[in-house]
């Protein structure tokens, strides 16, 4: 398992608790206590909204607030601080994109081209923006390795192709594309690539310049940040020509019954009193990150998924749905319901989820009506695997007897 201290790592997540072993971490992440403090001392010791009153403890936030964007950029190497925009997460940046950028550009005969692999926050949006402008979605089949099929690229792109949606990892297989690759093809056909980011930002170092895409977006809360706040990045050029999407307070510079002029980037997307609470512990969440041996954190949790699926893969009836790698196990059981061995699992302390994860194609494309999954994280152990493999035999064993 490396030299990854695990039981130093461990002891910053106050929620994990002996009688249960947490697996749902692609779901959402358990909170270090840098976040959990961060977030009790802005409810504790101050008070007022970011962008608005005059007085100090407001200018003081504001100053907090701007500052966790400009980390954010740094983190992810985008140009620029304004090109982050806060938003409740990775579906309503995603959502974000649709309306604002592609409602007003999209016209018939236009195409939408979707990874099969995605979860619904990276289909649906382009599916109902399809539907309000007469543009098609095209789905791009999954090939091997549970990866969306790189050969089939370019002949599935043409001169109509104005996206491509696509995640930086899937939350079903852990499969991780080679992003910059697809953004070089997609721009070569003058499309832009819009990237969920919700698993990858987890698991991969991202480099926004590096990779050239035009819009990325991630929740904080896979993050080991809190709920409701997340983040879209956007090209400067691109953000800049794109109208609002939510009208309210602080997207406008200024506004009579006659109309309104819209605020700058970013401020224009971020109407009403925004998730300060969570902008805090999201930027708490970052610095600790920043912190920990991440690339140990990583290997030490991909060998933790390796342990599970080669003594899973002893027993009778298992398959895989894992990419090489991954520190996601997706899997199930010949003549066994993922629901029913979830029920007993969960009897036993063991939290995984079991379904079709937000990804019915997907499903549909491994012929499949769900899975379980197993989703590890730096705070997991050698011991909790063990754990899962006696609670999935004993299951296996009151299922199949
Ligand atoms: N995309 C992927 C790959 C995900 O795993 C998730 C979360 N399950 C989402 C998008 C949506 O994230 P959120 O619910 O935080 O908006």
């Amino acid at each position: 398992m490396g030299n990854f201290d695990s039981a130093a790592f461990r002891r910053h997540f106050p929620a994990i608790c002996p009688e249960v072993v947490y697996l749902d971490s692609a779901a959402t992440a358990l909170k270090p206590t840098a976040v959990i403090e961060a977030t009790d001392d802005f409810y504790r010791h101050h008070s007022g909204s970011v962008h608005r009153s005059q007085y100090r403890g407001a200018t003081v936030l504001t100053t907090r607030y701007e500052q966790a964007r400009q980390h954010v950029a740094t983190w992810l190497n985008a140009p620029v601080a304004s090109d982050i925009v806060w938003t409740r997460g990775t579906t309503e940046s995603l959502n974000l994109v649709a309306q604002s950028y592609a409602r007003n550009r999209l016209q018939a005969g236009d195409e939408i081209l979707v990874s099969e692999t995605e979860h619904h926050a990276n289909l649906i949006p382009w599916l109902m923006v399809a539907r309000q402008t007469g543009a098609r979605v095209i789905k791009w089949p999954l090939g091997k390795n549970f990866l969306p099929d790189m050969s089939a690229l370019p002949g599935l792109m043409n001169a109509h192709t104005r996206i491509l949606a696509l995640s930086q990892m899937s939350n079903v297989t852990g499969a991780s594309p080679d992003i910059a690759a697809v953004a070089a093809i997609a721009h070569d056909f003058g499309a832009v690539v819009a990237v969920d980011g919700a698993q990858g930002a987890v698991h991969h170092r991202t480099d926004l310049q590096q990779l050239d895409i035009d819009f990325y977006a991630f929740s904080a809360h896979k993050l080991y940040g809190p709920t409701g706040i997340g983040m879209l990045y956007g090209k400067t050029a691109l953000l800049a020509e794109m109208e609002p999407w939510q009208g309210g307070g602080k997207m406008l510079s200024s506004a009579s019954f006659d109309g309104f002029v819209p605020s700058a980037v970013p401020q224009r997307f971020e109407a009403g009193t925004p998730n300060i609470a969570g902008v805090i512990g999201l930027d708490a969440a970052l610095a600790w990150w920043r912190q920990q041996d991440c690339n140990g954190a990583i290997r030490y949790t991909t060998a933790l998924a390796d342990k599970a699926e080669r003594q899973l893969a002893q027993l009778p009836g298992f398959r895989s749905f894992r990419a090489k790698d991954s520190t996601l196990l997706s899997f199930e059981f010949d003549g066994v319901h993922h629901q029913d061995m979830a029920a007993i699992l969960s009897q036993m302390g063991i939290a995984l989820r079991a379904g079709q994860h937000c990804a019915q194609p997907l499903m549909a494309a491994l012929g499949i009506s769900g899975t379980l999954r197993a989703s590890f994280a730096p705070y997991n152990t050698p011991e909790d695997v063990d754990r899962l493999i006696t609670a999935v035999k004993k299951a296996l064993s009151l299922l199949t007897d």
